[in-house]
């Protein structure tokens, strides 16, 4: 291998531990494709649940410079990859390829951990190493559909989240749709974190033939102090100031973009959620993976929400990360679909603008998987209660919750059953939930509002 062009070294202390650096190097003009490696001490993974190590998060900007939601960001790979290539005409996913500009670029260096002993770090740049190798997702596999239980008319089956090799995710985007349908999903959130690049459903011959899940396009905004998703907005928001003021006005720009805003798994190793309420987001991830992985800390976190006014909805993500090596990697468990969020869709086929507005009006459920159960929730406005429809949940026990205590509970006794539970005195809203005989959560519905009627 040639010398580096460019080295960077230093250091960050224990007290410098989740505080970006940004470090500069010039790039001369001519330069056609840049090649980064780096190496630190006391290398440990990300794992939220590890300590006593160093984890170091790469990322670069361009000569455009380095403002938030700027055109100058070229990517953020985590600590995921330890040497990637950008160049005009390609670049290691999940960096933009484009031209080389002239100028004074960035390492964006993140200390996400550092241990005891500090962390030393070395970058190496080299310009135009003639690297060849572009990477390339491989020909579909056509999708055998499952076999599942019809949902009511007008809904889908959705995973919000889940991630590609665009972030630190093992399949290509077409890939997890292929993957997404052959799991019986009509939707599919690819939510890679601090892309720079929305995904894209593939195109060309050998796609156009097959029915794929609709991809809504999104981004895992991921900070020190928690994660945070928007779906269908413009660009990357900044996830570099962990404070609540910075998380809150990246939020608040996803929004004016029209972006569905969630705040993702706020439970223990979630990573938790460090920000309290000012962001102003407009949902909660309650159910991440499968239920037993502390959820019920994330559903309690919504709750207690819900208790204070706040109507944020409630939602489910696999985050799934491994197609090719499920056991692999900090999520080992996570399966696509595993919850499944079923959307209320206005007029008919799925569109992106369809799903975000099932979402917006908290028109969605929550089940442990595509094949349910399904837990329908609507308002009874002339009677004032809820009238609940439970499919394919035989056996299990349904609660009634106002914001206050548990008002209903019965054991479902047939595979297609419906109920009327009205508002009891001072209730404010009322929300349904499906649980097996040890308590393990089956499906959760969103609250219906006493004043407004409707709502699932
Ligand atoms: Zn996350």
């Amino acid at each position: 291998m040639s010398e580096p062009d460019v080295v960077l070294e230093g250091r960050f202390n224990p007290d410098q531990e989740r505080v970006y650096a940004h470090v500069p190097f010039a790039v001369p003009p001519g330069i056609r494709q840049l090649e980064v490696r780096y190496d630190y001490s006391d290398r440990i993974p990300s794992d939220p649940g590890l300590r006593g190590g160093n984890t170091l998060d790469l990322g670069l900007f361009d000569e455009r410079g380095t403002a938030g939601s700027g055109p100058g960001f070229r990517g953020w790979s985590g600590s995921a990859a330890r040497e990637i290539v950008v160049g005009e005409a390609w670049a290691t996913p999940p960096y933009r390829p484009g031209p080389i500009g002239a100028g004074d670029w960035h390492a964006l260096l993140g200390p996400y951990k550092v241990g005891p002993r500090g962390l030393e770090y070395r970058v190496e740049i080299r310009f135009d190493p003639a690297r060849t190798g572009r990477p390339r997702p491989p020909e579909p596999r056509p999708p055998t559909r499952p076999d599942l239980p019809p949902a009511r008319p007008g809904w889908v089956r959705a995973d919000l989240h889940s991630h590609s090799r665009y972030s630190d995710g093992d399949a290509w985007p077409g890939e997890l749709l292929v993957a997404a349908a052959g799991a019986g999903l009509d939707v599919l959130g690819i939510t890679d974190h601090n892309a720079a690049v929305p995904p894209e459903t593939p195109t060309g011959a050998a796609w156009s033939s097959l029915v794929m899940p609709l991809l809504v396009p999104g981004v895992e905004v991921t900070t020190y102090g928690g994660h945070w998703n928007a779906w269908g907005g413009a660009g990357w928001y900044d996830f570099r100031e962990p404070t609540s003021t910075a998380t809150g006005a990246a939020m608040r720009r996803a929004m004016a973009d029209g972006a569905f805003v969630a705040v993702n798994h706020p439970k223990p190793l979630g990573p938790e959620w460090a920000y309290g309420d000012a962001a102003g987001f407009l949902a909660v991830e309650v159910w991440n993976g499968h239920w037993p992985a502390l959820n019920a800390i994330a559903l309690a976190w919504w709750e207690d929400r819900l208790r204070r006014g706040q109507r944020p909805v409630a939602i489910g993500g696999s985050d799934t990360h491994f197609l090719h090596r499920p056991g692999g990697g900090p999520l080992p468990l996570a399966r696509l679909g595993v919850p499944t969020t079923w959307i209320e869709v206005p007029g008919g086929a799925p569109t992106v603008d369809g799903v975000l507005a099932g979402l917006r009006a908290g028109r969605c459920f929550v089940s442990a998987g595509p094949s349910g159960p399904q837990l329908y929730a609507d308002g009874v406005a002339e009677a004032g209660g809820v009238r609940l429809r439970v499919v394919d949940a035989a056996g299990a026990a349904l609660t009634v919750h106002d914001q206050r205590r548990c008002v209903f509970a019965a054991a479902v006794p047939d595979p297609d059953w419906a109920v009327a539970v009205p508002f009891p005195d001072g209730a404010i809203y009322l929300r349904a939930q499906v649980a097996d005989p040890y308590g393990t959560l089956l499906a959760l519905t969103n609250p219906v509002w006493r004043a407004a009627g409707g709502g699932a």
